[in-house]
């Protein structure tokens, strides 16, 4: 029987944007879509039909993108704080006026249900924007010895398409930077409608250029030598690629990159909560979160029993077209990536749940738990990027700690306990750049978010992630020469 009916959103208004662009985008450079280049497809995961062509920009829309960005630098600078706050507000503004819109494009694009591009992709995106207009005409007074970096090149994966642009483009325009950034393949499209919002919000020509393509696209983005800065998220081995392309240039460098996070549930937990944590920890964005709580370490005397409660609630979470606003798990960003994880999972040594069903079509893949692996499995290792949960046993608090640190990654890391004295000696244990307790996946605009070891280093969002798009500025002309300071008089005896 069914218990409810299924509630498309409508996406006409989004269809029709894309018709009104002929279904052909070139990049934007200099406030002005360009004529389409080669292009290639741009496809909804869900349905497997194409959505536009978008032009694979080229070594010479890198160098005419980096040469309108460098040229509009100057004036954009001179704006000053309240000058960049005026138009970040009014791209806030314009986001949440079209922000279904955006939505469903986004939706479409990525295949993500549409309650979370709705819900939380949008708006946080909208929050970066406000946050960082708020900060921007702060600036002046509260960073007086810092200048903006210049031109930035910016590079973003395919998971949270807009968020990740705005985490980049925010936090660059409010500090005086110009930027060229290069969208995630798979997912082109909301950085293209941004675009077309940047004139309307008033973004002088060439304050942000736009350029669509793949890695290659990315690749002359981080060697042009015009670039002041690179800020990069996506996986670590294109992490590594880009610090050994920009070692010895003098460029500014920070990288967002993967996470195998912990998520460890202590025997005096509710259970409940950890659970519907959980749900959100690895099933969010069909777990394709660079921060996922992806390691389940479940204190041994409670693991069966939570295992169970766990099963049950897999069992209940909905999975199917991603536009339908009563579904819990979407499509996987693209058939190739989907054929990744399944892979992965096959080749699984351990015991393998997966409860759901998922339609014939598209690129869905059902949420998966798996028991039984021992540590040295690559299952437990490496990131899978799916809806897949791998789980462990510990017994002391101790062991907890070893076992969540037993990784070459270090994002986050998540805390289930109800003794707020375990949960406080246990966090400054973990290395990772953020640890959450009872509550996960928690974002704010003004908290800095970032990782260590593998999983990169810089920070964004916050005071960390603003000083990182500026440099100390010249020292003032006044300054005494340190030749000139006379030596101190020899101490008396
Ligand atoms: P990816 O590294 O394959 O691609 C990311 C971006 O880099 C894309 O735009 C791609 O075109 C571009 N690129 C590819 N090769 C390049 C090269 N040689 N030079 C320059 N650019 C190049 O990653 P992905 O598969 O799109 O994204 C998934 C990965 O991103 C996961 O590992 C995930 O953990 C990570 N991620 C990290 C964060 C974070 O904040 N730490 C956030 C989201 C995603």
């Amino acid at each position: 029987t069914m218990e409810y009916g299924p509630a498309p959103e409508d996406d006409g208004p989004a269809q029709a944007w894309l018709d009104r662009h002929g279904r052909r985008f070139g990049v934007f450079i200099g406030g002005t879509f360009q004529a389409p280049g080669k292009t290639f497809a741009t496809r909804n995961p869900a349905r497997g039909t194409e959505l536009a062509q978008v032009t694979q920009g080229t070594e010479a829309d890198i160098e005419a993108a980096v040469t309108a960005a460098r040229r509009a630098q100057p004036a954009w600078a001179r704006l000053g704080g309240q000058g960049w706050a005026r138009v970040l507000y009014a791209i806030a503004r314009l986001l949440q006026k079209h922000s279904r819109l955006f939505a469903v494009l986004e939706t479409l694009d990525n295949g993500k249900p549409i309650r979370e591009s709705r819900d939380i992709d949008i708006p946080l995106a909208q929050r970066h924007f406000y946050y960082h207009a708020g900060m921007a005409a702060l600036m002046e007074d509260e960073l007086p010895d810092r200048v903006p970096v210049g031109v930035c090149g910016q590079i973003v994966p395919w998971n949270f398409p807009l968020l990740m642009l705005a985490w980049k483009i925010a936090p660059a325009l409010a500090m005086g930077n110009t930027v060229v950034l290069k969208p995630a393949e798979w997912t082109p499209l909301t950085a293209l409608l941004f675009a077309e919002i940047c004139g309307e919000a008033g973004v002088p020509p060439g304050v942000v250029n736009i350029v669509t393509g793949d890695g290659a696209t990315g690749a002359a983005l981080v060697s042009h030598p015009g670039v002041d800065k690179i800020a990069f998220t996506g996986s670590t081995d294109v992490g590594r690629e880009i610090r050994r392309a920009t070692a010895g240039t003098g460029k500014a460098l920070t990288l967002e990159l993967g996470g195998k996070s912990p998520y460890v549930v202590f025997e005096d937990a509710d259970l409940d909560s950890a659970v519907e944590g959980l749900v959100d920890a690895i099933w969010f964005n069909q777990g394709q979160v660079c921060c996922a709580g992806s390691r389940l370490l479940v204190q041994e005397g409670i693991a069966e029993a939570f295992y169970a409660k766990l099963r049950a609630r897999m069992a209940t979470l909905r999975i199917g077209d991603p536009l339908d606003k009563c579904i819990d798990v979407g499509a996987m960003v693209d058939p190739a990536h989907c054929a990744k994880v399944a892979e992965m999972v096959a080749g699984s040594n351990g015991e393998v749940h997966q409860p759901g069903t998922v339609p014939a079509e598209g690129a869905f893949y059902p949420p998966t738990l798996i028991t039984g692996l021992e540590p040295a499995d690559p299952l437990m290792r490496d990131e899978i990027f799916g809806p897949v949960l791998v789980a462990t046993t510990f017994r002391t608090p101790a062991e907890a700690v070893e076992v969540a640190n037993a990784t070459r990654y270090g994002l986050a890391a998540t805390l289930w306990s109800e003794n707020i004295n375990r949960a406080l000696d246990i966090a400054p244990k973990l290395a990772a750049g953020v640890v959450w307790v009872n509550a996960t996946n928690l974002f704010d605009a003004a908290a800095g978010f970032g990782g260590v070891r593998e999983s990169g280093f810089g920070r964004e969002g916050g005071w960390e992630g603003l000083r990182a798009y500026t440099k100390q500025a010249a020292p003032p002309k006044a300054l005494v020469p340190v030749a000139a300071i006379p030596a101190p008089a020899a101490p008396k005896p």
